[in-house]
């Protein structure tokens, strides 16, 4: 080794210790002769010390050292002197008196800071992303994301998971998403897919015996990336026979607790995780992954609306429609701007509009309000019991603001969502220090495409149905309930998973209900159905996101600040130039020719 300590180990104990170390410049500094350099390597940062009377030459080499230059310096471990320590290093007590020292490498000015935490543009820190990395932040993220990766792996091995490699160049087969496809150059016009996950193969993998699986498994999507989204994610793939829903929730409910137990003990996490099914948790909440660190609870006013003259309520109603919202606590007095704001966010989100209901003044009851202290378009339309009414199901108190949007369910639940989400950021309802995970169980099968009229697999097409639905099947696909289930945690969805269908003839009628002829069958997924002939055993699994459980531990926004090289939003490598144009002999061993567009 280059050197005998890392920067950030020596200590009080250390002094008079010979020690040798090597890294990067974090800051010179010049005092009168004395040349303080801030030695950094990725354990952390120490002083070092250059005296023009003891080691002149180690001085003059010094003297060229740069911020970001590699060096290497060899010296002895003294106390500092009283009143120079620095409490906010974990050295701070000491620093190293060089006696040599040598220039590893140079460095240009890097474009940006690295020694200081400031903003900079996102773009310039992936294009250096090399340099990035050596940011104490996304250093302590990749760093994290190595420590739950391995926690997961011990935790499973532990027991009697085995850890098997799946094939990357795999057959393109429909999964939800757009494929990544991959050329044949032996095979001229027919291309490989880049698994979307390894699905299919954890299954096989079940009917080949292996009991317990897991793989920390890259997938790759097609689609176009959103903040927690990128064209490659990984999952911590999990598959098991030989076992019920009940087993594989029991198994992730332990994993997650331990897992923030171990890795970030100063936060709350709550167990046994609360259950929902999918209809409860949307009906209080209008969204499958909604924050649970606050209540602000939807309500269904539908019936109380229905009773008033405020056609936009009726006229909802009567098309089916249904009335819904939820108080915000504390923000009656909200000026036009601010309920503009909000309308505006309720029209994004496809919604019709948004009502208003300020309920005055905070103070007294909600019996006490009068129809004075009210305020909102809809006032000389609904009585003060109605009002009253609709502010009791939204538990809501005197002073607060009802926000009330009314249209098909569709229509409505994304800004409910989003109403949700925003109340609680502007009134910082968010306990950044609590993990709410939750299970979402008892999805529908299947909902039908507004474009095609066919029923599609809400989460794939290999869920098991439960089994009391099966008549379903053949009757009322849309009330068929899946044997799947997922983790939400803090307004994400962590994982998703299901009971497995094994049974060849069932699978077969799965894929026939959502429109694939006898002959696509055979072609897309006839290796599944033919393994499930030889003996399958009932198995089902689950997929927590690496990337988004990370970003959860970190504290992070986006799973950009957990991921060594990620994507831009528009799909692309910085620090590479990827996606780029390939040679012309390239394009012609894989049979491509390519056409204007
Ligand atoms: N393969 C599924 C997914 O990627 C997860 C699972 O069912 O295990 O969503």
């Amino acid at each position: 080794m280059l050197r005998t300590h890392n920067c950030n180990e020596l200590r009080k104990e250390h002094i008079g210790t010979a020690v040798t170390l090597a890294g990067w410049v974090n800051r010179r500094r010049d005092h009168g002769g004395l040349i303080f350099i801030d030695l950094r390597d990725r354990a952390g940062i120490v002083q070092t010390v250059f005296n023009p009377e003891t080691s002149p030459d180690a001085l003059k080499n010094a003297e060229e050292m740069r911020t970001e230059f590699v060096v290497r310096i060899s010296g002895e471990v003294n106390l500092r002197p009283a009143g120079t320590e620095n409490p906010h290093l974990a050295t701070g007590d000491i620093e190293v008196i060089v006696k040599e020292a040598e220039i590893l490498n140079t460095s240009r000015t890097p474009p940006f800071y690295i020694n200081e935490e400031v903003e900079i543009e996102e773009n310039l820190r992936l294009k250096y992303r090399y340099l990035d990395l050596r940011r104490p932040r996304m250093k302590e993220n990749i760093l994290l994301r190595h420590r739950v990766v391995k926690f997961m792996r011990d935790f499973l091995d532990a027991r009697g998971f085995v850890d098997v490699e799946t094939p990357i160049l795999i057959k393109s087969t429909p999964e939800g998403a757009r494929d990544y496809l991959v050329p044949s150059r032996v095979h001229p016009g027919e291309f490989y897919a880049l698994p979307q996950s390894p699905q299919q193969i954890k299954q096989l993998l079940m009917v080949g015996g292996l009991e317990k699986y897991y793989q920390m498994a890259r997938c790759f999507r097609d689609e176009d990336t959103r903040a927690d989204r990128q064209p490659e994610h990984t999952q911590l793939d999990v598959e098991m026979s030989f076992v019920e829903q009940e087993d594989i929730l029991r198994l992730m409910e332990e994993l997650y607790t331990s897992l923030v137990t171990t890795i970030t003990p100063q936060k709350r996490v709550v167990k046994p995780f609360p259950r929902f099914t999918y209809r409860d948790i949307m009906e209080r909440y209008a969204s499958d992954k909604p924050d649970l660190r606050y209540a602000l609870e939807i309500a269904d006013l539908t019936d109380i609306a229905g009773q008033t003259e405020f056609t936009i309520f009726t006229d909802a109603i009567t098309g089916g429609g249904r009335v819904k919202g939820l108080a915000a606590p504390g923000c009656g007095n909200y000026t036009r701007h601010q309920l503009d704001e909000l309308n505006r966010l309720v029209l994004d989100s496809g919604a019709k509009g948004l009502l208003t209901v300020s309920l005055g003044h905070p103070g007294g009851t909600l019996d006490e309000l009068a129809i004075d202290d009210v305020k909102s378009v809809a006032a000389k339309y609904l009585t003060l019991d109605q009002i009253q009414e609709m502010a009791q199901l939204c538990r809501a108190d005197k002073g607060d603001l009802l926000l009330i949007v009314a249209g098909q369910e569709n229509e409505i639940y994304p800004a409910l969502d989003v109403l949700r989400r925003e109340i609680a950021c502007r009134l910082k309802l968010a306990d950044p220090d609590t993990f709410a995970f939750a299970f979402v169980v008892d999805f529908p099968m299947f909902t039908r495409s507004e474009e095609t009229g066919k029923w599609e697999a809400i989460h794939h097409p290999f869920t098991h149905p439960r089994p009391e639905d099966i008549p379903l099947l053949d009757t009322s696909p849309g009330d068929v309930i899946g044997q799947n289930y997922d983790i939400i945690c803090n307004g994400y969805e962590l994982a998703s998973g299901s009971i497995r269908i094994h049974n060849a003839d069932l699978q077969r009628k799965i894929f026939k209900l959502m429109g694939y002829q006898d002959e696509e069958i055979e072609n897309l997924f006839g290796h599944m159905l033919e393994a499930f002939d030889y003996g399958a055993p009932p198995h089902g699994g689950i997929a927590p996101g690496i990337d988004r459980t990370v970003m959860l531990l970190a504290g992070e926004d986006t799973i950009r600040e957990v991921i060594a090289f990620p994507k831009t939003q528009s799909a692309m490598d910085l620090t590479f130039g990827a996606p780029s144009p390939v040679t012309e002999e390239q394009l012609k061993e894989l049979h491509i020719d390519l056409r204007e567009e």
